[in-house]
């Protein structure tokens, strides 16, 4: 048989599944017979069809009126009479392997020789649903997602004795339905997207059950800062808790280790089954009528997206380095099509560093519950290579434009269109030298004019930002290399707050005197929770030199600064926080990923609008109101000779993410 030669689809089961399936097989141009055991659900499943094809031909998503395609499906009662007519077969009835057996084995004697015979199984392995046929080459998995017509996404699984002509052929049915599909080389529980779903839940249910989270601040986190489409107790509770706990009793009966999640079992037996009893981890207006559940933005700050995310990566990982899969961009197209990620989580693990993922993993295995999370030989070989993901350059996939350079004080890294430059001098707390001075100052310089970066991100290696200047600098000062060594200082921090391009402090630690100084020079300062800053030069019998006495007044207000200079104390990362010193706090492990995630926002906007912004605002900040409107209607007019402007507002009518190329 070759694809061409299939022209009539045998749908068996017209539920759920079926009725999709045969409906996206007809509008693809296939002759349909769907099958099922009563003339009711038949009928029911024509009307369904009918309904649906009708709302795509209204979106202008088909080009053939409705009726036409419709009289492509023809619906029977009779299993083997419809299976000596098709060309090929696609089984939908319920989850049950001796049914599914059953169903091979009628359809085996039945069917023509060379007639491919694939199962929509969710969960049963292919070999056993194969070992009731005779041909069991001939027999595939062809996993569809809910809704059909909608959810782009086919799993094809190979079982153990499935052939490659029976694989190609079942390919290139799925594409001609329009689908993307993904190969799974050998068949296992969950597949890909079920499978690294179930790591999730599993994670999500840990941090509520062992780490106090809210299902709700989980489902924030994953809605608003993966940017998931729903959180994960959205999605058990829209797919049904009872079919999630079935999911996963499949699995483990297949060998499948995972933790069981007691919420869901008690939801199970309080018969709170999710939107269609109208209760699961959310309740709904009535039983079967979603409605988005309500969580607050701000619920989600303190999860730790990698964490909540690494067992996933990691159950990726093993995928990879057991051939079941034969790239990352398998798993990320199963991921971005299977569950409408925005983005691979192979990517994110990229975005967060693999030795990050690995480091929660650590953290997860050591908890005897879930030991079975330890970190992959795949992702520990990574991290011995040093291939992290898009800080060096390689991970799950390559970037090109990563370079990094060691000067004697500093390291200035290039992710993409991100540039950081680490402060390094991390056994004297990155203590500021005049060294220090010049390499930051002729870092900034090069920056400025490299086309490729569009935000810098300052940072120190080790346990602080920076602790401070190097006081022995000082001891054999006076007056006059005191006063050039502060210009020098401040001259460097002057090219910070004025280059056109944003700077964030990631303050990991200690920001004490030039510590502070230094970052309260850049545009915007974020925290992990641990930092402590401060002007304590009142201590030594100093005053700020770098700054500290004007920047941090415009910052917090006279009041304020007077208080942080005078008495020279030492200022917790909240407090900070709260007075307006640091845009946000993060916990200590989140920064790095937080300001990577911040810096890729910002890297994205248009870069001369983001220029004018900055200008704006410092240069405004500086003059009496009216000169400042003056300047802002300035830089505003000059916006309109930009092709950033042009391609933000056609991007914005058309709907789609804008490409600003900084012309
Ligand atoms: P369903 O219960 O909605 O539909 C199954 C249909 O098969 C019913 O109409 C039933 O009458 C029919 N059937 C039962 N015995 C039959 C027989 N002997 N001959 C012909 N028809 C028979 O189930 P569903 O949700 O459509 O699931 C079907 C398959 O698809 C299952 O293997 C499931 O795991 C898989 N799947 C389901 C989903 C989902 O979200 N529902 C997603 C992907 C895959």
């Amino acid at each position: 048989m070759v694809v061409r030669d299939v022209k009539k689809i045998l749908v068996v089961g017209a539920g759920t599944m079926g009725h999709g399936i045969a409906e996206v097989a007809a509008i693809a141009g296939y002759n349909v017979i769907l099958v099922d055991i009563s003339k009711e659900i038949l009928d029911r499943a024509l009307e369904r069809i009918r309904w649906s094809l009708s709302k795509l031909r209204e979106k202008g998503s088909v080009r053939e009126d409705v009726e036409t395609i419709m009289s492509r499906i023809k619906t029977s009662l009779d299993l083997e009479e419809s299976a000596r007519e098709a060309d090929f077969v696609i089984e939908a009835v319920p989850e049950n392997i001796e049914l599914k057996k059953q169903i091979f084995s009628r359809l085996d004697r039945s069917a023509r020789p060379g007639v491919i015979l694939a199962t929509n199984t969710s969960s049963l392995p292919i070999g056993e649903i194969a070992s009731a046929t005779s041909k069991p080459e001939m027999v595939i998995g062809m996993h569809f997602f809910n809704p059909p017509p909608l959810m782009p996404l086919v799993e094809i699984v190979r079982g153990p004795q499935t052939s490659d002509e029976t694989l190609k052929i079942t390919v290139e049915i799925a594409k001609k339905m329009g689908k993307e599909i993904v190969i799974v080389n050998k068949d296992i529980p969950g597949f890909i997207v079920n499978r690294l779903l179930s790591r999730l839940i599993e994670q999500a249910c840990y941090m509520v059950e062992e780490e106090g989270f809210s299902i709700q601040a989980i489902d924030s986190a994953l809605r608003y800062r993966a940017g998931l489409p729903m959180g994960v107790f959205e999605l058990v509770d829209f797919t049904g808790i009872d079919v999630v706990a079935f999911i996963f009793s499949e699995m483990s009966a297949r060998g499948f280790k995972a933790r069981v999640c007691r919420s869901i079992v008690e939801k199970l037996e309080k018969k709170e089954l999710g939107m269609k009893s109208g209760k699961g981890f959310y309740t709904y207006q009535a039983p079967g009528v979603y409605s988005r559940p309500s969580i607050p933005r701000e619920e989600g700050e303190r999860v730790d997206i990698v964490e909540l995310f690494a067992p996933m990566i990691n159950e990726a990982a093993f995928l990879l380095e057991n051939g079941y899969v034969d790239s990352p961009g398998t798993i990320d197209t199963a991921v971005k099509l299977g569950l409408g990620y925005p983005r691979g989580i192979l990517e994110m693990a990229d975005q967060w560093g693999v030795d990050a993922v690995v480091e929660r993993l650590r953290a997860i295995s050591s908890k005897e519950s879930m030991k079975h999370n330890a970190p992959t030989g795949l992702l520990l070989k990574m991290v011995s290579e040093n291939k992290l993901g898009v800080k060096t350059g390689s991970g799950f996939y390559t970037y090109a434009g990563v370079e990094e350079k060691r000067l004697k004080t500093i390291t200035v890294r290039k992710e993409n269109r991100v540039a950081w430059i680490v402060l390094n001098r991390p056994e004297r707390l990155n203590a500021i030298s005049p060294e220090m001075i010049d390499e930051i100052s002729r870092a900034i310089e090069e920056l400025e004019t490299d086309e490729s970066v569009r935000v810098i991100v300052i940072t120190g290696s080790g346990r602080a930002f920076s602790a401070g200047a190097d006081v022995t600098a000082f001891t054999n000062a006076n007056p006059v290399n005191a006063y050039i060594y502060s210009k020098r200082f401040q001259e460097a921090l002057n090219k910070i707050e004025t280059i056109p391009k944003p700077v964030i402090a990631a303050i990991n630690g200690y920001a004490l005197g030039g510590g502070l100084e230094l970052a309260m020079a850049c545009d915007l300062r974020i925290a992990s929770e641990n930092a402590v800053l401060g002007q304590p030069e009142i201590n030594l019998g100093l005053i700020p030199g770098a700054g500290g006495t004007q920047r941090l007044t415009r910052i917090v207000g006279v009041g304020r600064a007077k208080e942080i200079v005078m008495l020279g104390d030492q200022i917790p990362a909240k407090e900070a926080e709260r007075i307006g010193l640091v845009n946000r706090v993060v916990p200590h492990n989140m920064l790095e990923n937080e300001v990577r995630a911040l810096a890729s926002k910002l890297a994205e906007k248009p870069p001369i609008a983001i220029m004018m912004s900055k200008a704006a605002i410092h240069l405004g900040g500086e003059a009496p109101l009216y000169s400042g409107l003056a300047l802002e209607r300035a830089l505003f007019s000059i916006l309109f000779s930009t092709e950033d402007l042009i391609e933000g507002v056609s991007a914005f009518l058309q709907k789609r993410k804008p490409e600003f190329k900084g012309k």
